[in-house]
């Protein structure tokens, strides 16, 4: 395989898909040594057919706005992967989504729920619906009608869709009721995020943020450092930034600033339990505004309109919101500023200059496929108590997530320790995510 030609023919076929170019050369660069070195991935040709997804689907979504106006959105979802599992991934709600968007993100899904170690292939879905300052009523009116056009192509042993941005418990509530009156079946495993008291599993809505920070955790202790008494930057407020912000003060760490589209509050003593509470409330107004933090509590937040979390000084960065988010310009601020680990909890959070930013200084990075497999991985879990009509307490979904991110740790460390013993996470977790898609599409034939 040779990464360039690959590029070449997919930028052709797909030149204006940026992110999904961005994604795919990624991988591509990092297991191209290891692929080379096993002729019968060539010979089945894995990589060109692990790069298209299966299948796409795309629809129209009609609904009625508060004024009574008829709106049009554009839905889809992407089966990428089914090698190891039925399609797993989220949807995702923004007014950005086009297909590019929802290919990268199902791309890494695919690699992202190989290293969990449960049987998941990958997915990824959405909307160009925007959530921003609509109603609830505008909320559910569209997750039913979105609903009602994807509920045919999913099952619980076909394609299990779940949130990501702009889609939490409450959409994830109107769709399945939606869902259930078009099956006319009480069929719990078809989505997960679901309520606790509906087949939903405890620790889901935190689990993304928990499991990035014990995957932080094991990093900081491979590198013989503490997360206790360090400073954290986190971008976004929404359910990641949310458990992030509540595992990381759980820790001892303090989370010195948390920012949002509009600009970034600094919190020079540290996030404090109403604040995190709050970050609900904000996610749950739709208004998309950081600011409202430093309303609420003045005398605590500080906001500065139009500035990124990455302007404040911190030790530790956990982009927690959205693609591409951390920038080269960003990643010389942090490394400036005297941060030295960034830990991605967003998916593809950082641009590839800002990583090899912070490569060069040897700063401690990992990649957010490894970083918040924590999410879907719980997901999974709920899949199985849904399967097996049962639910875990607290401590058991939190030990298995603990040991779920535990190995996915030790994954990255086995593919990704280099020669002069720098650990390169993004080629740990590429390659350790490859090799068993790989493994498992050579065994299941052309197809
Ligand atoms: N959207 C999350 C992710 O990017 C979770 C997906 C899921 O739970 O299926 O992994």
């Amino acid at each position: 395989m040779k990464v360039a030609e690959i590029m070449a023919n997919l930028e052709q076929k797909h030149g204006h898909e940026v992110e999904y170019l961005q994604a795919v050369r990624e991988v591509l660069e990092s297991i191209e040594e290891t692929y080379n070195q096993h002729p019968e991935f060539e010979k089945a040709k894995i990589v060109e057919r692990m790069v298209e997804p299966d299948r796409i689907f795309t629809f129209r979504v009609t609904w009625v706005d508060d004024k009574g106006e008829v709106q049009t959105n554009l839905g889809y979802r992407v089966q990428f992967n089914s090698a190891i599992g039925p399609y797993k991934g989220g949807l995702r709600f923004h007014k950005a989504v086009t297909p590019s968007m929802l290919k990268f993100l199902g791309f890494e899904q695919t690699f992202k729920n190989a290293l969990t170690t449960l049987p998941m292939g990958g997915g990824k879905g959405g909307s160009d619906f925007d959530p921003v300052g609509k109603s609830n009523a505008e909320i559910m009116r569209f997750c039913q009608a979105f609903m009602y056009e994807l509920w045919q192509v999913i099952g619980p042993d076909q394609d299990i869709p779940a949130g990501d941005v702009g889609v939490g418990g409450r959409e994830i509530g109107y769709m399945y009721g939606m869902y259930k009156k078009l099956a006319r079946e009480y069929n719990t495993g078809v989505l997960t995020g679901k309520g606790a008291t509906w087949g939903g599993s405890i620790l889901r809505p935190e689990a993304t943020g928990f499991g990035a920070l014990y995957f932080t955790q094991h990093l900081l202790h491979k590198a013989g450092k503490d997360i206790k008494g360090t400073k954290v930057a986190l971008s976004g407020f929404g359910n990641v930034a949310w458990g992030a912000a509540t595992k990381a003060v759980e820790l001892g760490a303090k989370v010195v600033a948390i920012s949002g589209p509009d600009g970034v509050c600094h919190i020079p003593n540290g996030i404090d339990t109403e604040m995190i509470n709050y970050m609900l409330d904000m996610r749950a107004s739709n208004r998309n505004k950081v600011e409202d933090m430093a309303t609420k509590f003045p005398q605590k937040a500080q906001f500065t309109a139009g500035k990124k979390a990455w302007s404040v000084k911190c030790d530790i960065a956990l982009p927690c919101a959205f693609q591409n988010e951390l920038n080269c310009d960003d990643a010389k601020e942090l490394i400036a500023n005297g941060t030295w680990c960034c830990c991605e909890v967003s998916n593809m959070g950082c641009t590839p200059e800002a990583i090899h930013a912070f490569q060069s200084a040897k700063l401690l990075f990992a990649p957010g496929k490894a970083v918040n497999a924590g999410g879907v991985a719980t997901s999974g879990l709920e899949m199985t108590q849904n399967a097996t009509h049962i639910s875990w307490s607290a401590k058991e979904v939190d030990e298995k997530l603990h040991f779920i991110m535990q190995s996915i740790h030790e994954a990255c460390v086995k593919f990704g320790t280099q020669k002069d013993g720098y650990i390169d996470y993004v080629k740990g977790a590429n390659i350790a995510g490859f090799m068993k898609v790989a493994q498992a599409m050579l065994e299941q034939g052309i197809i």
